[in-house]
């Protein structure tokens, strides 16, 4: 066994070795060796969707190529979004969205199905153009929007092959500035949440669900529009919520220093959707995650039945964050084919208290069809998972088709029956 661990330290990777390739022809020699295989990212998934028994795959040392034309961009499959994010700025251009943290590789993350937040704003997953892949048995593959199986190269839980390039859309480069309001109320957050999530461009809940009352925190990120708008006053009021009367960190009672700057400062794109800065450790380190996609028309329902479990969530959490998401039609997108609005759990490090929670919370919220987060800890089997996307089948016949000798199936794969 390698002994190497993902990002939150809860899983060792049962890989017996991880490679760095430095170029595709090495890629191409780990390949043609055979046995078990797996990409591995910037290892930010909390369960073992990146695992394998046999070899681990980084390509963190392989040149992480990024070239800017047009309105797309071309990324090696190592790049993270905090190295791309400044060269686009450089070329005056700019992403769409971006997760609560700039440190997760591209290729990773669109795997996942990984979201920003934003009623209008789709998963950063949307934004890819084309994949490039070797296949385990050496094949190159390129899948772009006009193939008919395209839809299902994106989010593709590690399963196709190893990405080494993808295309993004771009869009001109703007400003972002957020805002932080302390205890907005639950019941006029229910009562009408579109018009809170309507209060930026992208807008965060923050909740321990300890004060049965209120919220802990509402994050309201809004483009810098020439001539634009204000934040509406008379929603902020009647939320009884109130401005934050410093910088915030989601997680209550610690140090904002690891957040970007807040307080309506205006500020580049890339230093403003992610929550946290790319130089510091994002949220708390010692944590683990889950979440759970609703259709948006669900979203009220289903924070309520969470509300109603309060008393066994709120013990082992740091916090929860409740965010929307605009449907795309990637078919293993959490977010595939209905606009969704995604509740996300930080929850303290203690793995086995955690995963004795969880069938709670998923019974709760199950009658929300609910789609858990590919990267994060769900205990929901398999088939129930699979019942959730319309084009489960036609993803599994793509994936025996690249990969007909199963070497990218793992535990987690298997678990899904895929
Ligand atoms: C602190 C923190 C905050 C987070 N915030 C958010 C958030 O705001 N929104 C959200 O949706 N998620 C969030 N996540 C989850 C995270 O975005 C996902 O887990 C994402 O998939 C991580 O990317 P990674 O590169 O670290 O993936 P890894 O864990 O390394 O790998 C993930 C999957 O991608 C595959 N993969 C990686 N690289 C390649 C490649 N080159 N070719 C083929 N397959 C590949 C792996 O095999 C694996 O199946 C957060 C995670 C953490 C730790």
């Amino acid at each position: 066994m390698s002994g190497e661990r993902n990002w939150a330290e809860n899983l060792v990777y049962r890989a017996e070795r991880v490679v760095r390739p430095r170029t595709i022809d090495e890629l191409r020699e780990v390949l043609a060796s055979g046995g078990p295989v797996r990409a591995l990212g910037t290892r930010h998934c909390f369960n073992d969707i990146a695992d394998t028994t046999g070899t681990l795959i980084s390509l963190a040392d392989m040149p992480r190529e990024i070239e800017v034309s047009g309105d797309t961009v071309r990324v090696a499959g190592g790049v993270r979004y905090g190295d791309l994010a400044p060269v686009l700025e450089e070329n005056g251009r700019a992403l769409a969205t971006l997760a609560s943290l700039p440190h997760i590789s591209v290729a990773g993350a669109v795997a996942t199905g990984t979201h920003g937040s934003g009623d209008r704003v789709p998963s950063l997953s949307a934004a890819v153009r084309s994949v490039t892949l070797v296949t385990p048995g050496g094949d190159d593959v390129t899948l772009t929007r006009d193939d008919a199986d395209f839809g299902g190269a994106v989010v593709h839980l590690g399963a196709l092959g190893i990405v080494t390039a993808l295309e993004l859309d771009t869009e001109p480069s703007y400003e972002v500035a957020q805002y932080a309001f302390d205890a907005p109320r639950w019941d006029e957050i229910l009562a009408d949440y579109d018009a809170v999530t309507s209060l930026g461009d992208s807008v965060s809940i923050f909740t321990t669900w300890r004060d049965p009352q209120a919220a802990d925190q509402l994050w309201v990120k809004r483009r810098v529009r020439p001539g634009g708008d204000e934040i509406d006053d008379s929603i902020i009021s009647r939320l009884g919520a109130r401005a934050a009367d410093g910088p915030r960190h989601p997680i209550p009672g610690v140090d904002a220093e690891a957040c970007n700057a807040q307080g309506g400062v205006p500020g580049p794109w890339f230093e403003r959707l992610p929550h946290f800065r790319m130089d510091f450790t994002p949220s708390v380190g010692a944590e683990l995650q889950s979440e759970f996609f609703v259709a948006r028309a669900d979203a009220p329902a289903a924070i309520e039945a969470v509300r109603g479990i309060a008393g066994v969530v709120s013990p082992l959490l740091h916090v929860c964050e409740i965010r929307s998401i605009s449907a795309d039609d990637l078919w293993l997108s959490p977010s595939s084919g209905r606009d969704s609005v995604a509740l996300h759990f930080t929850w303290r490090l203690d793995e086995p208290a955690v995963r004795a929670a969880l069938p709670t919370l998923e019974k709760a919220l199950a009658p929300f069809d609910v789609r858990p987060h590919w990267g994060k800890i769900f205990t929901m089997p398999g088939e129930e998972v699979a019942a959730r996307y319309p084009r489960w089948h036609d993803f599994r016949a793509l994936r025996a088709r690249l990969d007909p000798m199963d070497r990218l199936q793992n535990a987690y794969t298997r678990r899904l029956e895929l």
